[in-house]
């Protein structure tokens, strides 16, 4: 058989079999290792409820993780193995959570519950596959396609909408006729969604294989999470999203390029970390900024506002944004910090105390001073030393107090 359960995973689905119940992996890894893909998680499900597989397991540790939804975890040499009870989810009065949880015994009832064809499959050593919905079929021909009827499982839960398409992008697959024309009608209930859910969504969509595809294919959907997104995903966003690194903050960057000033309100309202609207950020800031056509000192300059990080980053999603980006830019960048120049106020062989002594400078004037040594060292027009620097900060002092 083509699946092979890691073995701590198998373990615990014995040790649920020996003790009488069902116990399957199911849904992604399933998926994967049939696919061909290796495979992360391992979902195990069983008959037996949380109390019962807590007994089973009576000398781990096991821990509560969503004991309301039937879900336990247990350490198993170290690694922690989440069983779930075969579950039904019963009436969703708000296109987002189940209003009761009903377990069952039956293994085919808990995969009519999940979203997608790939991803309704159970599979143990005792039984083999469980595939009542044609899986292998739909996986073998790379298809997203609805458990049952598209409106009805998109009303239950509309984030389901976003994940076909996030499954769509990431797996290369294409999303089955009804279940995509039930996408475009059903797209507005995605406003019910909790934000946050729908941006982890979204974050892995944009970086997948298919991502470029997807987002042109489904724009409406698109533009219903983020109207701004509409200038790019008729424009170039397609073509840097296929050229970009798989990175949430380069792909994001590419589908706000357009539209720099609503870009960090839009970052805000995504809920993204202020790490991520740090990067991204800075990616539409200056991502058309053509760097070829600066100064050396100008470039500089920018590295030294960016950082290293930063502007390495900003070089690597340029060279997605224009097909005509200069290679020479990197070992540029790679010099100037290899070599530890001197690209900020900070890496001045002076500092603020040293020009307020040797001048009389004080409070604003000081930092104006400094900011105009680093234009001079940047242009190269003095060097960076103690000495060079107090001359010129003396002029500089002289000039500006006799304006
Ligand atoms: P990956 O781990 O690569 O994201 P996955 O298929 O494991 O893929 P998860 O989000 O981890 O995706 O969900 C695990 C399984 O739970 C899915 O395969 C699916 O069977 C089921 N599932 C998850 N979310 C939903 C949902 N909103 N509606 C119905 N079933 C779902
Ligand atoms: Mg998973």
């Amino acid at each position: 058989m083509l699946i092979e359960i890691p073995a701590n995973v198998n373990s615990a689905i014995e040790a649920l079999l020996d003790a009488g119940f069902d116990a399957y992996a199911v849904g992604g890894a399933v998926r994967d290792c049939l696919d061909g893909r290796h495979a992360n998680d391992w979902d195990i499900a069983t008959s037996a409820l949380a109390q019962q597989t807590k007994e089973v397991f009576a000398g781990k540790r096991v821990i509560d993780t969503g004991i309301k939804h039937g879900t336990v975890t247990v350490i198993i040499n170290g690694e922690p193995i989440e069983i779930t009870t075969f579950r039904i989810d019963a009436g969703y009065s708000d296109n987002r959570h189940p209003d009761s949880v009903e377990f069952t015994k039956d293994i085919c009832l808990d995969l009519s519950r999940r979203d997608f064809t790939v991803n309704a499959m159970a599979y143990n050593h005792r039984d083999g596959l469980v595939d009542i919905f044609s899986s292998q079929e739909d996986l073998k021909n790379k298809i997203i396609r609805c458990v049952g009827d598209p409106d009805t499982r998109f009303n239950e839960d509309a984030l389901r909408i976003i994940r076909a398409l996030r499954f769509a992008s990431v797996l290369g697959f294409s999303v089955e006729e009804n279940t995509a024309k039930s996408i475009r009608k059903n797209r507005l209930l995605l406003r019910n969604v909790a934000i946050e859910r729908i941006t982890k969504e979204l974050c892995r969509l944009i970086c997948g294989t298919n991502a470029a595809k997807i987002t042109s294919e489904f724009k409406e959907v698109f533009t219903c999470i983020v109207p701004e997104f509409e200038s790019g995903i008729n424009g170039q966003a397609p073509v840097i999203l296929s050229r970009c690194k798989p990175c949430a903050e380069h792909a994001l960057a590419a589908l706000l390029l357009d539209v720099p000033d609503a870009a960090p309100e839009v970052l805000r309202r995504l809920r993204l970390s202020n790490k991520f609207i740090a990067l991204c950020g800075t990616l539409i800031k200056y991502g058309k900024t053509d760097l070829s056509a600066l100064s050396k000192s100008e470039f500089r300059k920018l590295a030294g506002i960016l950082s290293e990080e930063y502007f390495s980053e900003l070089l690597s999603f340029q060279k997605a944004v224009f097909p005509s980006f200069d290679e020479n830019l990197f070992s540029e960048a790679k010099k100037i910090f290899e070599n530890g120049e001197c690209v900020s106020i900070s890496g001045l062989a002076i500092n603020g105390k040293n020009v307020s002594d040797s001048t009389g400078a004080k409070g604003v004037q000081v930092g104006e001073i400094l900011s105009l040594l680093l234009d001079c060292v940047l242009s190269e027009e003095i060097p960076n030393t103690t000495e060079a620097l107090t001359e010129k900060a003396k002029a500089l002092y002289k000039e500006k107090n006799h304006d």
